[in-house]
């Protein structure tokens, strides 16, 4: 038993150390550049970095570029570009139904697993009865968020969105986790019907 221990020891041994030389031997040399004399000598990059300072220190003293904001006074907000992808939001629809059926399609696509979605059961004498489902429970913790969009792609009912919010502050991990009366908050209402649980349809 011992001698049958100590082959399959010594076997295992010498196919990793097969496989190893297999890989060094397998390795890319990737050569060094050579730097010339004056790369060698690092000053002509040190006065090239200087210059664009100075360059950037008298545009300053002239008054032509402003290098700082005067944050929490003035903001970037007027300049986001049309589709800059801020905090994910719930939106409301115009009866003021959470457009919502939860779905989980979001929290199963997210890539961090930054959504926790508990479904609720909407009572048979609601007016909303066909939708089924509302989220109970609607969590985005936004340390997790990568602002990716999928959530927002994903949606089958243009219920969350990403807004233009990207002042997401806390002093706690828990204040970071937006429940859904944060998100609905942020979300708002957003006109324009569902096609799916449309009354008219
Ligand atoms: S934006 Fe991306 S990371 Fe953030 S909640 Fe949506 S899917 Fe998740
Ligand atoms: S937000 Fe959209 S995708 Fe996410 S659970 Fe609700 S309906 Fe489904």
């Amino acid at each position: 038993m011992v001698g049958q221990l100590s082959s399959f020891t010594f076997g295992h041994c010498f196919v990793i150390r097969h496989l190893s030389l297999v890989i060094l031997t397998m390795a890319i040399t990737v050569p060094r550049p050579r730097l010339n004399w004056r790369e060698r000598l690092y000053l002509p990059a040190i006065v090239a970095g200087l210059a664009i300072t100075f360059k950037h220190f008298k545009n300053m003293v002239l008054g032509r570029t402003k290098v700082t904001m005067q944050y929490p006074e003035q903001k970037w907000d007027s300049s986001l570009p049309d589709h800059y992808r801020g905090a994910p939001a719930l939106v409301r629809d115009e009866d003021g139904r959470v457009r919502c059926v939860a779905c989980q399609l979001c929290e199963f696509i997210c890539p961090p697993r930054a959504i926790k979605i508990i479904p609720g059961e909407i009572p048979t004498a609601d007016r909303f009865a066909k939708v089924e489902k509302y989220p109970e429970q609607f969590d985005i913790d936004m340390i997790r968020c990568i602002f990716c969009g999928m959530c927002e792609e994903v949606c089958p009912e243009q219920a969350i969105f990403l807004r233009k919010d990207y002042a997401i502050t806390g002093f706690t991990r828990a204040d970071m986790v937006h429940h859904k009366e944060k998100l609905l908050e942020i979300g708002g209402v957003m006109h324009g019907v569902v096609l799916k649980w449309n009354e008219r349809k």
